[in-house]
């Protein structure tokens, strides 16, 4: 039920930016999501599909982007993967380690239409979709 919440704070954003914009819909979100994070795509899509159907986001494309899980080691600095079995760093076998990337989960941006159509507004060209 994480991800309810969690996409209900989505809208929320994209909802107030839209209006902050002057924009009649919201056609696009570009979602970064974490390798370690909890959220799962599929259930986002979900509650989407769900909660922004009666608000100017309805029929809005939701684009994740995964970002590769990263530990650092608080021993000698060394930055690595994680590789499944073990968190210890493969330089100094060290144990003494931080999440250094992939625990985020934030909305990076929103594309836009305003309702007059010769004033679209795009935050972020994406030409392959
Ligand atoms: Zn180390």
């Amino acid at each position: 039920m994480h991800e309810l919440s969690v996409t209900e704070a989505i809208l929320e954003t994209a909802l107030r930016h839209a209006r902050q914009a002057g924009a009649g819909r919201v056609t696009d979100l570009y979602l970064v999501i974490g390798q370690l994070s909890s959220i799962v795509d599929d259930s986002v899509q979900f509650y989407w599909d769900i909660i922004a159907k009666d608000t100017p986001a309805k029929g809005a494309r939701l684009h994740f982007e995964r970002i590769p899980a990263r530990f650092r080691c608080l021993d000698c600095g060394n930055l690595y993967p994680p590789d499944g079995g073990t968190l210890a760093c493969p330089q100094c076998q060290g144990t003494h380690v931080k999440v250094a990337a992939g625990d985020e989960f934030r909305l990076e941006s929103i594309d836009v239409d305003n309702a007059d159509p010769t004033e679209e507004t795009h935050a972020t060209e994406n030409p392959d979709r």
